[in-house]
């Protein structure tokens, strides 16, 4: 068996299968695919120390610094189940049951889509997910917000002290949001929010993202926005799916986890944006992935006999 086996490879996993093998543990690491939502990012500006990196070269990166360590990489498997036979077992999608004495969930999470015409066809021209990495891109320019939950709101915030407007396209016909965000937002200038709406289209020149269009719920009519960025905000959903009733997760399917990314289950640690982190980053991720790693070892010194 594994000492500590790693569930998912994105820059939580990576971080915690590095850890755990330089601190000599027989470390295995399963992933459905090598760098997680990373591998989906087009510019990175905020990974500190790094001015600037790309998605695909980032993910490059975590892999070779993974490889120069003693770490069974097992890629293009997908975990199903967790259980407990004295040892933790996870059964894959294969048929195969990898065993570890201890465990180390990072699955990461994805941004849950609008499922419109465009909206693939222009991620990462115009399309984006998180206002935190790609705010700065849209500088002195008109963009959109999808959604006007905490996150949409928040996000309207954020982005109209950077781009000269915002449109906040709601579904329902009120916002979700907390009261104390949408007086702040209905405060500034450049924030208009739109209620009912139900985006229909990304519109672009082919290149990039040129507009939106939505229907007007209440009426029907069909209305265009022109703007060169669109902020998806309508929920990031943890990939926790295969851990239902397994272990803790908040009512949003998040993985409850301690101070040291240990779960409801002794031994089984999880971490990144799996987890009820407050916040969902890339060095956020690795730092929790350490802190997991780390929290596992404390673990089998007190729990092995071997
Ligand atoms: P993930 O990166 O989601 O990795 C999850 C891993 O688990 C993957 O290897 C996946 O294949 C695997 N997996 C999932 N389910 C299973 C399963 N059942 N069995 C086996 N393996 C499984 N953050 C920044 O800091 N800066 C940015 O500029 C930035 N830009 C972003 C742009 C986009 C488009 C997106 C989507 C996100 C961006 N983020 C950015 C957020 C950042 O990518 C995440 O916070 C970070 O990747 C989380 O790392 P993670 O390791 O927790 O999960």
């Amino acid at each position: 068996p594994y000492e500590v086996l790693v569930v998912g490879a994105g820059p939580a996993g990576a971080s915690a299968a590095i850890y755990s093998a330089r601190k000599g543990l027989r470390t295995g690491l399963v992933a459905d695919r090598f760098g997680g939502q990373v591998a989906e990012t087009v510019g990175i500006e905020n990974f500190i120390s790094v001015k600037a990196t790309e998605g695909p070269k980032l993910v490059a990166n975590l892999e070779a610094h993974v490889r120069d360590y003693e770490v069974d990489v097992m890629e293009n498997q997908k975990a199903l189940k967790l259980t407990k036979d004295g040892l933790y077992q996870v059964e894959l999608a294969n048929g195969a049951v990898l065993s570890g004495k201890t465990v180390l969930i990072a699955t990461g999470a994805r941004w849950r889509e609008m499922n419109v015409p465009g909206e693939k066809e222009y991620r990462g021209r115009g399309v984006a997910y998180c206002p935190h990495c790609d705010g700065p891109l849209f500088k002195g320019k008109r963009v959109a917000v999808i959604g006007g939950g905490n996150s949409g709101i928040e996000a309207a915030i954020d982005l109209a002290n950077i781009v000269e407007h915002v449109t906040v396209l709601e579904f329902d016909s009120k916002l979700r949001a907390d009261e104390v965000l949408v007086r702040k937002a209905r405060s500034m200038g450049n924030i208009h929010i739109i209620t009912q709406a139900q985006t229909t289209e990304v519109v672009g020149d082919g290149n990039k993202v040129t507009g939106l269009v939505y229907t007007d719920r209440a009426t029907g009519d069909v209305h265009s926005v022109e703007l060169a960025g669109i902020f998806v905000q309508i929920g990031l959903v943890p990939n926790s799916e295969w851990l239902k009733g397994t272990l803790e997760l908040t009512p949003r399917g998040e993985i409850i986890v301690d101070e040291r990314g240990q779960t409801s289950l002794p031994g089984v640690f999880a971490a990144g944006d799996v987890t009820n982190s407050a916040y969902k980053q890339i060095i956020i991720a690795m730092g929790s992935g350490a802190t997991a790693s780390l929290g596992a070892f404390d673990y089998l010194i007190r729990h092995s006999e071997a």
